[in-house]
């Protein structure tokens, strides 16, 4: 598993902040997850929190421009430079295209995607038990729906984005954390 520089890509509830966090600590590099960052701006009443809050809530994207503003600030700190796992950024086309931007202006590139694949209806079931038991604001049915065809509309299509290049691994995302990371490894060997 030679790779450093990575992203995790894959519906609401295919287990991707899970998983990257274990793979970042297993490598020693920061997890980088903008849904995080986006909550704790939430929380900590910033500029970013107030614009970004009503999208969460309703399970809509957080407009490009404010999003590429976190992203490019966090991966622009020190402790990237070695490395790092994106987990829930680019979630558009415009994302990617500023990301691979940044990373050119670094002198650097992305070495892999690691897609997470698995059905809609599993995955819908998963974010509802996980509701009840972390109580997120963007955990109703309702938004559970929109955040799915959000991702179906908008992001789905950077798979074939990242295959295009060839640095694409798919990855089922059904079954214990233990077997999906173990997927995860062969994927980036
Ligand atoms: P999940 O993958 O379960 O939907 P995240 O924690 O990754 O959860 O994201 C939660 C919410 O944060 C998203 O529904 C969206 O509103 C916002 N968000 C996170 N990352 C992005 C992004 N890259 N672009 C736009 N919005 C984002």
């Amino acid at each position: 598993m030679s790779a450093r520089r990575m992203l995790l890509l894959g519906p609401p509830g295919a287990g991707k902040g899970t998983q990257a966090l274990r793979l970042a600590a297993k490598l020693g590099i920061p997890q980088i997850s903008t849904g995080d960052m986006l909550r704790e701006a939430v929380a900590a009443g910033t500029d970013v929190g107030r614009q970004a809050q009503g999208y969460m809530d309703r399970g809509e994207l957080v407009p490009d421009a404010v999003v590429i503003g976190v992203a490019e600030e966090r991966l622009s700190q020190g402790d990237a430079e070695s490395g790092f796992v994106l987990d829930g950024f680019p979630r558009t086309a415009a994302q990617a295209e500023a990301l691979d931007a940044l990373l050119a202006r670094m002198g650097t590139n992305l070495e892999r995607c690691v897609a997470l694949v698995a059905d809609e209806d599993s995955l819908v079931a998963r974010l509802l038990g996980r509701a009840q038991i972390e109580g997120r604001s963007d955990d109703s049915e309702e938004t559970i729906r929109t955040r799915m065809g959000v991702y179906r509309a908008q992001t789905a299509p950077l798979v074939d984005y990242y295959r295009k290049r060839g640095i694409l691994g798919e990855v089922d995302g059904l079954g214990s954390i233990e077997e999906v990371a173990k997927r995860i490894e062969e994927a980036l060997s």
